[in-house]
């Protein structure tokens, strides 16, 4: 059985032979793997800078946004049977008995940081033909869905980020008038922005993605496909933004780009959410206005949060709205996913950056 696999000690990346898993306890499903997500934690990876294999192993198996076919279950799994579609959660939880969040199932707020990630720390993720998982972190998928559910594990982070949206938003008294659009920027073109921008687009934003590619890229093109507005940064400053969109209500930031993303919090409205998904590499240190961004946030009643990975809620919830998405923008969906190469291949979308979302594809088809 084939796996891409990371060396981290000898700078190495290649495909090695891994023995097929079996089912060792009742609750274990063993999965099929479809398709795999190539995404900028797996390039992270891939060049050294982040990820730990298992005990016991010298390399790390890559892969944590994927899609499965159950094709084996163990006596007690009660909620799949071979054929079904999965997509399997990435962080599983820490062992201590203090940790109230992996304790409540909710491991993607862990105290410790000592949960494990499926083919990012400490357990082997998903880029290889077969894989054994717990029914408990498996999610079931519809099969009209099999095209494009590979990109429901980047979709997740928009999902809990819009669920803590949503529940800061609940402070203001006013609730959310429906005659009211409220307005959304999303920093970042890539496929956490993109989906981030469809998600708040879907529930009712005006939403504007910003990004350095500029307004004839094909980006700003799929973004007009499900409504959003596309403002490049390569023409617009962010108060050049801010006059086009008015008061900013959130931000949703899925760029990783650390000046961008604290020019961008110059222009929050008031009241408004800032939201950060993306993980800026270690650099150069960049320069703000700490006395601009508290001013701000003080006088205009701002709160910025971070959030990463995903519980099953958000799972649920981007299952459900990637079949919305999909029968809504169909075209749009599936142009996300802009190139699919075979395992023996895995290192060429890591390190390519063109095209949006990239995907090993394991059913062969290839
Ligand atoms: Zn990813
Ligand atoms: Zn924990």
């Amino acid at each position: 059985m084939k796996a891409g696999a990371v060396f981290p000690s000898k700078h190495r990346i290649e495909v090695v032979a891994l023995d097929e898993p079996r089912i060792s306890s009742p609750t274990d499903v063993k999965l099929r793997m479809l398709e795999v997500g190539v995404c900028g934690t797996d390039r992270e990876i891939a060049s050294f800078h982040h990820g730990t294999p298992p005990e016991g192993f010298d390399f790390l198996v890559l892969g944590h946004e994927s899609l499965a076919e159950v094709v084996e279950t163990g006596t007690a799994v009660s909620r799949f049977e071979p054929g079904d579609l999965v997509v399997p959660m990435v962080r599983r939880p820490c062992l201590h008995p203090e940790c109230l969040a992996c304790r409540a199932g909710r491991q993607d707020f862990c105290y410790t940081g000592d949960f494990r990630e499926r083919g990012i720390k400490e357990q082997h993720g998903f880029m290889t033909g077969l894989v054994v998982d717990d029914e408990k972190y498996l999610n079931a998928v519809p099969p009209e869905l099999r095209p494009v559910a590979v990109l429901v594990e980047p979709l997740t982070i928009a999902e809990k980020a819009l669920l803590q949206i949503h529940a800061i938003q609940q402070r203001l008294p006013w609730g959310r008038p429906s005659n009211v659009r409220q307005r959304a920027v999303v920093l970042g073109a890539g496929p956490v922005g993109l989906l981030g921008a469809m998600a708040l687009a879907h529930t009712g934003f005006e939403t504007f993605v910003y990004s350095r590619e500029t307004a004839s890229n094909s980006r700003a093109g799929l973004a007009a496909k499900f409504g959003a507005h596309y403002v490049s940064s390569a023409t617009d400053s962010v108060e050049q933004l801010a006059a086009r969109v008015g008061n900013i209500d959130v931000v949703y930031e899925a760029a990783g780009a650390s000046q961008a993303a604290f020019d961008l919090l110059k222009v929050l409205g008031p009241d408004g959410v800032y939201c950060f998904t993306g993980v800026p590499r270690h650099g150069e240190p960049v320069s703000i206005d700490a006395h601009s961004v508290l001013f701000n946030l003080v006088l205009k009643n701002q709160v910025i949060l971070g959030t990463v990975n995903a519980g099953r809620n958000a799972f649920e919830a981007a299952i459900r709205d990637l079949g919305l998405f999909y029968a809504r923008w169909p075209d749009a969906v599936r142009s996300l996913i802009t190139g699919r190469y075979a395992i023996e291949k895995f290192r060429e979308p890591v390190f390519d950056r063109s095209g949006i979302k990239n995907i090993i594809v394991l059913d062969g088809s290839v």
